[in-house]
């Protein structure tokens, strides 16, 4: 009887574990090894942070979505020891595998910046969202006896994806706690690194996204390079320059790493992803499997790492399992062949922009419709379709 043991339950892990289920055989053991009972769709954690949804709306519990052939264990993993095939946990015994999947997911990673771990408030789970929404309205009530003007102020640091979708959700959130507590305008700033935002997207919809966030009062500065974080304001290099902006809600999405796992395992990594062959698995390892975050492929042809995303942790998902099942029947593994399904930015609840893989662009509501739609579709491909009525946004 083969023992396959998946740890992390995010939409890779998730993925994983429903696929084995359908093609793994009868006396397959499939352990599937998450730290909470909840699955979090981390796609809209930005939602949480920027207060237009609330945390209920984006997590799900493990146990109503798994198949009856998968045993559900919660429990925090500590070390993978390839070599032995054991994995170490601080609160579990350990366990050993036949086949292991490790899709632990991402951490915010600060690069050493000075300042940036004790003053800015990073963005990687429910609890660090609901801290950063908590913090900016309480800073915004606060405005009234204090008249500190940094009160009303929130710095985003980077704009990536995450930022530039934290951004599209302050344009709402904003006006409603202004309404709310009756203060003067609230300044929103986004400072990016780079001298041009969004890469992956055509430059026409880049320009769309960036005029709908300054249209509606976001503050976006490119080429500025942050230096440092101090508590109540920012300080950023332009050119020869150094500046400040003051603020007390400091935002941090400047990047993400795959789980400390990796590190403290001892895996040869970069940013704590774990280089794998084009079947997912690693070359002097091969029953071992690293996706999502956690992992890095080059696809042939190409001499850099596909982008880390939920659609691309999904469809690993979906190889991996089938790759398992294939070993366990002496059969040949098959190549992950990614085919992106179109890459979508939202700006806000009602508003985005898209591209499908044949060029084809969208914007406004009718690229909004397409976010919700592709949320709805992952939490199908993770969880199923009665979770996907349940917590579907359309
Ligand atoms: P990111 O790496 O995509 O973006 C970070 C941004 O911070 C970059 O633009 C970078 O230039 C900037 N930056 C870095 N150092 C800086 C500094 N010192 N000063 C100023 N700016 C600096 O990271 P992310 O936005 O956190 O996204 C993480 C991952 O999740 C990415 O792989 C992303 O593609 C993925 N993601 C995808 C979606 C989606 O598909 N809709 C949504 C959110 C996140």
């Amino acid at each position: 009887m083969a023992h396959i043991l998946i740890l992390g339950a995010g939409y890779g892990g998730l993925r994983t574990a429903r696929e084995l289920a359908k093609h793994a055989s009868s006396d397959t053991k499939i352990d599937l090894v998450n730290d909470s009972e909840l699955h979090v769709e981390k796609t809209g954690l930005h939602t949480i942070a920027a207060g237009t949804r609330k945390a209920d709306a984006i997590s799900f519990k493990i146990t109503d979505v798994i198949p009856s052939k998968v045993n559900f264990i919660k429990a925090t993993v500590s070390n993978i020891d390839v070599d032995n095939k054991k994995v170490s946990f601080s609160d579990h015994d350990d366990m050993t595998y036949d086949y292991v999947v490790v899709a632990l997911g991402f951490r915010s990673e600060d690069f050493g910046l000075e300042g940036a771990s004790e003053n800015a408030l990073i963005l990687e789970s429910v609890k660090t969202a609901e801290k950063i929404y908590d913090t900016i309205e309480k800073n915004i009530s606060n405005y009234k006896t204090s008249n500190d003007p940094a009160d009303l102020s929130i710095v985003v640091c980077g704009a990536g994806f995450t930022g530039i979708e934290m951004l599209g959700e302050l344009v709402d959130s904003t006006q409603v706690l202004k309404a709310k507590y009756n203060v003067p305008d609230i300044t929103v700033t986004c400072l990016e690194k780079a001298t041009s935002i969004l890469p992956m997207f055509d430059s026409e919809l880049a320009k769309y996204a960036v005029n709908y966030l300054t249209n509606h009062g976001i503050n976006i500065i490119t080429g500025a390079d942050i230096k440092k974080i101090n508590k109540g304001s920012v300080e950023y290099q332009m050119g020869d320059d150094t500046k400040e902006v003051k603020a007390n809600s400091i935002v941090w999405t400047v990047g993400v790493s795959g789980s400390d796992v990796i590190k403290d395992s001892g895996f040869d990594a970069r940013r704590n992803r774990v280089m794998t062959t084009s079947y997912l698995n690693l070359e002097d390892h091969p029953e071992a499997f690293f996706i999502g975050d956690d992992s890095a492929m080059i696809p042939e042809g190409q001499d850099r790492p596909l982008p880390t995303t939920g659609q691309l942790a999904t469809a690993q998902g979906t190889i991996t399992a089938q790759n398992i099942a294939n070993a366990i029947n002496d059969k040949p593994l098959v190549k992950f062949d990614y085919k992106s399904k179109g890459t979508v930015a939202s700006l806000g609840q009602n508003h985005g922009i898209a591209e499908l893989p044949n060029k084809m662009k969208f914007r406004g509501h009718i690229a909004s419709f397409m976010k919700h739609m592709s949320a709805d579709v992952g939490i199908f491909e993770v969880a199923g379709l009665k979770t996907t009525f349940r917590k579907g946004t359309l």
